[in-house]
């Protein structure tokens, strides 16, 4: 078991959250630009390091009969 928490800074107001967001629950502001790391499944199936895509939220895999949401990313 790992004995780290991950969160996510504001690169905007600096404000620290856990769990991380996509969104700042405290300005709104989006961060991806300033930074933010984020694991999630590439829509392309030939994904290129550096190419600019968006965020989507989506069913990234099954368990049993249970869709499990997390990050599609797609062409910008
Ligand atoms: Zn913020």
């Amino acid at each position: 078991m790992s004995e780290r928490v991950y969160g996510s800074r504001c690169t905007a107001c600096g404000k620290v959250s856990y769990p991380g967001h996509a969104v700042c629950p405290a300005c709104g502001g989006e961060e991806f630009d300033g930074g933010l790391r984020a694991t999630g499944q590439p829509e392309d199936p030939a994904p290129q390091i550096g190419k600019r895509v968006r965020a989507t939220i989506g069913t990234v895999r099954q368990v049993g009969d249970r869709g499990i949401e997390g990050l599609i990313f797609v062409p910008a």
